[in-house]
């Protein structure tokens, strides 16, 4: 693996040995770090530090897809998802959209910003003759400029923008993904307002979903890491039902460089569990600070 990679602070956890295990039900879901680390804009919240001259996580070739996407059948994955940095930046990104969606619903996470008028009609087009769902997920991190370009970037929203309108004119709805960067974001009232600035930007049907903060990479310049306090929940045994919604019970991220246990864990060196599928389907052990926010995201740590 690259020289470069970022080590995670893994000995946030008091006791590593007792972070708890996670079995592994099946793969369901194949994750695809796409491009890497590369990404067309350099957001100030990016928890894998994504960029236009971050480099560390090479693009995979379209070889390696073909040949994950051939060994994820195999294994009897029954969904795909597509993401980086910014996915649109594979110079094979359509082919490959159309070789995961003859065999899968695929879902590809966008910042929007490359989606022009001439994307958005191939995106249509490959919705309405694809065998699966083909479905998109845009991040925007605001209702105005204000509140989303301190963040993404200056012109960003701008541009977002007008990547959602083009899929809309084309009768696409894309899910909007929102990170909750600053206090109150997702209380009910602004979840209502997103949903109907959504719907008035033409998306047919609107949908909102909002992230928790991942207190590494570049967040944790921008605000803080996680106290040692908030880590106690990963020294002790998980409740079944917050393990089975785990994405790394069920899904693995392939990416240039090997397979690893999760989209978040990108740059921890240990979050790396081999070469091919086949040989990361076992259980893990939450031993890595940013398994917090999964694991109490909607649910208190039990005592
Ligand atoms: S958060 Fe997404 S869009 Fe922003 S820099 Fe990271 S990968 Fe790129
Ligand atoms: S960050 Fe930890 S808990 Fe979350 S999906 Fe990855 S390994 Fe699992």
């Amino acid at each position: 693996m690259s020289a470069r990679l970022l080590v995670l602070p893994l000995a946030d956890l008091a006791d590593a040995a007792r972070a708890p295990e996670v079995a592994f039900a099946a793969l369901d879901t194949v994750w695809f770090q796409l491009t890497g680390t590369v990404c067309n804009i350099a957001c100030r919240h990016c928890f894998i530090t994504c960029g236009p001259k971050e480099t560390r996580v090479p693009m995979m070739s379209g070889a390696q897809v073909r040949a994950t996407l051939d060994e994820a059948a195999r294994l009897g994955t029954r969904e795909y998802y597509f993401t980086g940095g910014e996915p649109m930046l594979h110079p094979e990104f359509w082919e490959l959209c159309e070789a995961a969606l003859a065999q899968g619903p695929l879902t590809v996470l966008t910042n929007g910003i490359l989606i022009n008028d001439a994307a958005a009609a191939r995106a249509a087009e490959l919705f309405g003759r694809a065998r699966y769902s083909f479905d998109l997920r845009v991040s925007l991190d605001g209702m105005t400029a204000e509140e989303n370009d301190p963040v993404r970037g200056r012109g960003t929203f701008d541009s977002i923008i007008a990547g959602i309108r083009a899929l809309a004119q084309h009768g696409l709805s894309p899910s909007l993904t929102v990170v909750e960067h600053a206090a109150g974001m997702s209380v009910s009232t602004a979840r209502a307002q997103f949903l109907d600035f959504a719907r008035a930007l033409g998306l047919a049907h609107p949908r909102v979903k909002f992230l928790p903060l991942l207190r590494i990479g570049r967040e944790e310049r921008r605000t803080h890491g996680y106290r040692d306090d908030e880590l106690d929940c990963l020294q002790q045994p998980l409740d079944p039902v917050v393990v089975e919604n785990l994405v790394c019970s069920s899904s693995r991220l392939v990416t240039a460089n090997g397979v690893m246990t999760c989209p978040i864990l990108l740059d921890a060196p240990d979050a790396r569990l081999g070469q091919t599928l086949g040989e990361t389907l076992h259980p893990i052990s939450l031993r890595w600070s940013a398994c917090r926010t999964c694991v109490v995201d909607g649910l208190s740590c039990r005592t």
